[in-house]
């Protein structure tokens, strides 16, 4: 089945695969979004023939509309303009790509228009899971994961009609570039080595949170927003060749896996086409040179951002929204170079310790408390 898309972040790495996908399977472009890189977003511009191209800053959106004068391209900015590429009439399914909160409200919007939602934004779920949830229930709008773990449990979920079935959901961990590190040595990492992830080739914010597991913390949240599941029934396993993408395991024992080669181009293909499946641009996985399969323990003693963010995923209310905020804070601070490897976990904990958590929150609330998370952790740092 073709579809139309409208893919906000399009200069990210899910959204460069996305249109690799795109280009590959026949669908249609209508709208794409970058937040500053101009030259790509005209480069893609002139080869997908979008109606609408957004750049968020202002500046940006200006040097774009006259690069693409000789076009009848209409280019926005701001937040307007993503709500604008959200909400657009042509598409039929709305890739979020962006990272982080700011995810949030394009994701809303998509929604209420009863679009197909291609969701590659987990901190959208982890924020406000509860409330997008029933928005897009409400509203009948399909909301597809492309996070490689979450397409797993989902292809393992079809043909299941009685989730009460499901005893419980197995997500997988490549455990990052410092598993099996002490505390001492993770003290003395690097920027650079926090950027070299094992397995995946990933932007800069989500190869930092593999860095420090807050990644599989996220994920486990969106996990239990996106199919309903008590923490209890979440299960991470450390799975260093990123081979078995997650599993499902059921009341009678069988669990059942999605295996593949480390490639988005899969999950993101399937949340497009869902519930078909096509031919498409995913490298094939060859068994027969697969490495061995090991399944291990996390620690989120060692790894304490991932044994912060399972405190909050049972906590719950805003506890999981200051968490978010606090690390996207951290993790900018520690990718500017002001603070070291392991004050990412500090400072997130000493975010939960102070900002309040409100239990049933509406999306102002949330919004307050990721703003509040995020001034405690850069109070913390002045
Ligand atoms: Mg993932």
């Amino acid at each position: 089945m073709k579809r139309t898309l409208s893919i906000l972040g399009s200069s990210g790495s899910i959204g460069r695969q996305t249109l690799k996908v795109a280009e590959v399977c026949g669908h249609e472009v209508a709208a794409i979004t970058v937040n500053k890189s101009v030259g790509l977003a005209e480069a893609q511009a002139r080869q997908f023939r979008p109606k609408l191209v957004v750049a968020v800053d202002e500046a940006s959106a200006a040097d774009l509309r006259v690069r693409l004068a000789d076009s009848n391209i209409k280019v926005l900015s701001g937040q307007e303009g993503l709500l604008e590429a959200a909400a657009l009439p042509e598409a039929d399914t709305v890739v979020t790509a962006i990272v982080g909160v700011a995810g949030l409200r394009p994701t809303l919007a998509a929604i209420d228009c009863g679009k197909r939602i291609a969701l590659a934004n987990k901190e959208t779920l982890v924020c406000a899971g509860e409330l997008v949830m029933a928005r897009a229930k409400e509203k009948g709008a399909e909301i597809v994961p492309v996070d490689s773990e979450h397409s797993a449990i989902f292809q393992c979920l079809q043909g299941c009609h009685n989730r009460g079935e499901v005893k419980r959901l197995i997500i997988t961990a490549s455990g990052g570039p410092f598993y099996g590190k002490s505390s001492k040595d993770l003290s003395l990492v690097t920027r650079e080595q926090a950027l070299k992830h094992p397995n995946w080739a990933m932007g800069e914010k989500i190869t930092i949170d593999s860095a420090t597991l807050m990644n599989k913390g996220l994920e486990f949240i969106e996990a239990m927003r996106l199919y309903a599941m008590p923490p209890e029934r979440i299960q991470i396993v450390v799975h260093r060749e990123s081979i078995v993408h997650s599993l499902v395991e059921f009341e009678d024992g069988a669990i059942l896996a999605q295996l593949g080669s480390a490639d988005m181009c899969l999950p993101i293909q399937y949340a497009l086409t869902w519930p078909e499946r096509t031919e498409g641009p995913a490298k094939p996985l060859d068994l027969l040179s697969c490495p061995p399969l090991t399944f291990q323990k996390p620690d989120p003693e060692i790894f304490r951002c991932l044994g912060l963010a399972l405190e909050c995923a049972k906590r719950g209310g805003t506890s999981t929204a200051i968490l978010n905020g606090a690390n996207e804070a951290a993790v900018a601070l520690f990718l500017e170079g002001r603070i070291m490897f392991l004050d990412i976990a500090r400072l997130v904990r000493k975010a939960l310790e102070q900002v309040p958590v409100l239990d049933g929150p509406s999306l102002e609330d949330i919004f307050e408390a990721d703003h509040a998370a995020r001034r405690a952790v850069y109070n913390a740092v002045r």
